[in-house]
């Protein structure tokens, strides 16, 4: 009986894995011609100073303008990109545009922006990604410093030393390193000491529950501590009210990034400086 029960469930799961690898190949053939047709679009999310309330920065988000389903968000295409290998050519794509942006904001004399890159584990494994990020920096004339990289704890943990090299390389040249969603992986604060990080973006659901929950107050202000110890500035991701701004400056929280100023907008809004919604703070 077991064994019958076994053949069934086997049939049960070719039959669902030929749906699945169907909808995967046809999703993998989706992404391959969205990026020469142009289907994508880089979105920026202002960052702030706590202190000053200045937008310093921003953080380039990918959307995909998807031809039947409209704006597709990066959490339904990223890991399919990551484990199709796609990652690579949609990564070139993503770090052409947002240099390629920051280079017409110098053209036009717009003020000076840090930009932030999303970059996955398999970019940190490429060989060949510190030479194509060096020529588009002189190709578009953009400082390195004008340039920052998030990257996770857990991306870069598949090759620790090959990581680590290419991100000293890129700090370096300037470029500042920052760690994305802290606090959410199983690295350790200590083994931030072995890595070459400018800053800490606090992950969002510490900040989520900060007003009602203790604990996370007091996470985050070790997290604070710590990182200035070492040297490394510290943002929060998320914050969606005001009280949370007021928390984390008095923690002496740096940089911030959230609904409450803004989500991610087109180049075209964040240079008419719409993004920032004029809360007196
Ligand atoms: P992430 O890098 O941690 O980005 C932060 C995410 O939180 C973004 O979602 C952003 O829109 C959202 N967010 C920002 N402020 C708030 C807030 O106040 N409240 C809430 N509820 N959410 C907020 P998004 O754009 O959907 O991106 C999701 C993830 O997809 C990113 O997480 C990142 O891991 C990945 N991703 C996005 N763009 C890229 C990219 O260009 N390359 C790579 N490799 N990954 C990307
Ligand atoms: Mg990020
Ligand atoms: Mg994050
Ligand atoms: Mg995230």
């Amino acid at each position: 009986q077991a064994k019958h029960q076994g053949k069934n469930q086997f049939s049960f799961y070719t039959e669902k894995m030929k749906i699945n690898t169907y909808e995967l190949i046809k999703e993998e053939e989706d992404l391959a011609k969205a990026i020469k047709n142009n289907e994508f679009e880089l979105y920026y999310q202002p960052q702030f100073d706590l202190h000053t309330n200045q937008v310093f920065g921003a953080e380039a988000l990918i959307r995909w303008n998807h031809p039947e389903k409209g704006l597709t968000f990066p959490d339904h295409f990223i890991p399919l990109a990551e484990n199709t290998g796609k990652i690579i050519e949609l990564g070139h794509w993503i770090v052409e545009s947002g240099i390629s942006y920051l280079g017409k904001r110098k053209k036009q004399g717009m003020p000076e922006i840090m930009l932030h890159i999303n970059l996955s584990s398999k970019q940190l494994s490429d060989p060949t990604f510190v030479s194509f990020v060096q020529k588009l920096l002189l190709k578009y004339d953009v400082p390195a410093t004008s340039l920052g990289f998030e990257i996770t704890e857990t991306s870069i943990l598949e090759d620790v030393e090959l990581a680590k090299k290419m991100l000293q390389t890129f700090q370096n040249m300037g470029i500042c390193i920052a760690i994305d969603d802290f606090g959410t992986g199983y690295s350790s604060l200590a083994q931030l000491k072995n890595l070459p990080v400018t800053l800490l973006k606090i992950d969002r659901s510490f900040v989520m529950d900060l007003e009602e929950d203790e604990d996370d107050r007091k996470i985050i202000e070790a997290i604070i501590a710590m990182a200035h110890k070492l040297n490394i500035k510290v943002l929060a991701e998320g914050i969606e009210t005001r009280e949370q701004w007021i928390m984390l400056e008095s923690f002496n929280c740096d940089f911030g990034q959230g609904y409450y100023v803004s989500k991610a907008v087109t180049a075209d809004k964040f240079n008419r400086g719409l993004p920032i919604t004029h809360h007196d703070i």
